[in-house]
């Protein structure tokens, strides 16, 4: 999609401090982070604009970026860690392009589950 940033950045159009490539994903550390790693992995085509969008046709893909989550996970050192969905505006989400949060470095807590305490 032309007006999508995460499409920019899978391009190349737009820079990024990229952390995994491969033909299919892309993951790259965020513009702000919310803890010492924080790193976003998408799949460099425009397959959702959301999780609401997986569909079975595109769900393997889905599955890989999970196991490309979980070599970053063990690259990055990191024995604890969040994986985060935002899906829809309400839950926060600010960029239309399907992508999953790897958080961790620090002790998360209940921070980033939206849970008032
Ligand atoms: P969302 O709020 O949609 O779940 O997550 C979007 C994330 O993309 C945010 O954490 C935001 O900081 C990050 N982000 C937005 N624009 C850019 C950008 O141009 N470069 C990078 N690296 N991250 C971005
Ligand atoms: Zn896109």
């Amino acid at each position: 999609m032309s007006d999508c940033i995460f499409c920019k950045i899978a391009t190349g159009k737009i820079p990024s401090q990229k952390v995994y490539e491969d033909a299919e994903i892309l993951a790259f550390r965020d513009l702000i982070p919310q803890a010492p790693t924080h790193i976003l992995v998408i799949p460099k085509a425009h397959i959702a604009s959301s999780a609401a969008e997986i569909t079975a046709e595109t769900a393997p893909i889905v599955g890989r970026i999970f196991a490309v989550i979980a070599q970053l996970a063990r690259e990055q050192k990191l024995e604890s860690y969040r994986i985060v969905n935002n899906c829809g505006e309400d839950a926060g989400q600010t960029v239309r392009h399907l992508h999953f949060h790897l958080l961790g470095g620090i002790s998360l807590g209940a921070m980033l589950t939206g849970i008032q305490e």
